[in-house]
């Protein structure tokens, strides 16, 4: 018999550092850069501006594809207002291209944003060439207005000045995993920011 006998289990509280020794999933982390507490404590305090800010306006918020889908799914959640979704994916082309601004485009979005009112919810911001380009091209759509969300900023002296408007957390110039960031496909699905062990690189 099932229904209103079921019982919920509560998971015990957990810290960090047992997480690193016994989760699978976290083989491999050096550090926790950001805890999954700060994260939803600091996405609450983005959603409550951004639920001021749009009141009616149905915003539609725009996801770069894939390490804003923990970031956004947890956004749009957290956020009470009438609001809808669309996502794209970019790839850049690393390091040796990135002075002459080669960007992708691999998935572009399913609605027209002519007129709308844009919130571009961004991973992370690194040297700002990937959302200095999708910034360039949104506008070229003639939004109403775009507003830029990131859940991570690396302190980068040489960054290019790009549109971010709120930031979650300003980082160290160190790469990241967890919470939709991956190394090698692997990572995405940690609920914390974090450092990854250098011999997971060199191994
Ligand atoms: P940017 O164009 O700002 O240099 O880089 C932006 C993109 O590079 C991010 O959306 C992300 O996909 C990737 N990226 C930049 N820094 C990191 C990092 O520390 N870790 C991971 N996993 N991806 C990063």
């Amino acid at each position: 018999m099932t229904g209103s006998n079921d019982t919920v289990t509560i998971a015990p509280q957990v810290s960090g550092e047992e997480r690193l020794q016994t989760e699978s999933r976290a083989r491999g982390v050096a550090r926790i850069l950001v805890s999954e507490r700060r994260i939803q404590d600091e996405i609450a305090a983005m959603a409550a501006e951004l639920d001021a800010e749009y009141g009616d306006d149905q915003p539609l918020m725009v996801g770069v594809l894939t390490g804003a889908v923990a970031f956004m799914a947890d956004l749009m959640k957290a956020m009470t207002i009438p609001l809808q979704i669309d996502f794209m994916a970019i790839s850049s082309y690393g390091a040796a291209t990135k002075s002459s601004g080669v960007v992708r485009i691999l998935k572009d979005l399913n609605e027209e944003i002519e007129g709308r009112r844009l919130i571009v919810v961004e991973d992370i911001v690194d040297s700002g060439l990937t959302l200095q380009y999708l910034l360039e091209m949104l506008k070229a759509r003639q939004p109403k207005d775009i507003r830029v969300v990131a859940l991570l900023k690396k302190d980068k002296p040489d960054a290019f000045d790009v549109q971010v408007d709120r930031v979650g957390f300003h980082i160290p110039d160190e790469f990241v995993i967890g919470y939709g960031l991956d190394y090698a496909g692997q990572y995405r699905n940690l609920p914390y920011v974090a450092v990854l062990d250098p011999s997971v690189y060199t191994s």
